[in-house]
């Protein structure tokens, strides 16, 4: 199946009735994720992914792993250490810094900048199917109320 793409990152779009405008993925990650932080992690049901990561905003994506820039020299993950309330701990120290999104590759990053000491960069890998289901949801949801409100 060829998804559709849109046209500003080749991002796929989200599009759920004739009468909401379609919505694609990086346009609406940026939206959601605007000042945001982690605080809250959801421990994975599966091995495919980490965990899922909550915003302040109520946004939750799947994370496929995280990845910290060698060339800052970074501290210990310690959102990896075995104490759930560690982890805890270290993922509320992620401030939301971008979104990047690489098409050929499909694959979506969330930019945090991990508050310990210092401002370390770090990567969230996301499970692009994953958000895109979280994006669905939203706008199913959305197409209800419209509906509910009698704008349909
Ligand atoms: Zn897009």
């Amino acid at each position: 199946m060829t998804e559709e793409l849109c046209h500003e990152h080749q991002c796929p779009i989200v599009k759920v009735s004739t009468n909401r405008s379609a919505r694609c993925l990086v346009e609406w990650l940026l939206d959601r994720c605007q000042g945001s932080r982690v605080v809250d992690f959801i421990p994975p049901v599966d091995d495919e992914i980490v965990g899922e990561i909550v915003f302040s905003t109520g946004l939750v994506l799947p994370v496929v792993r995280i990845l910290r820039l060698a060339s800052v020299n970074p501290p210990k993950p310690l959102w990896k250490h075995k104490s759930l309330d560690v982890r805890l701990d270290a993922l509320s120290r992620f401030i939301y810094d971008g979104i990047h999104w690489m098409p050929r590759e499909r694959k979506l990053y969330v930019q945090f900048v991990y508050k310990y000491g210092h401002d370390y960069p770090v990567m969230a890998e996301i499970d692009v199917d994953g958000a895109l289901n979280e994006l669905l949801g939203e706008e199913a949801d959305a197409s209800v109320e419209d509906f509910l409100n009698g704008s349909v």
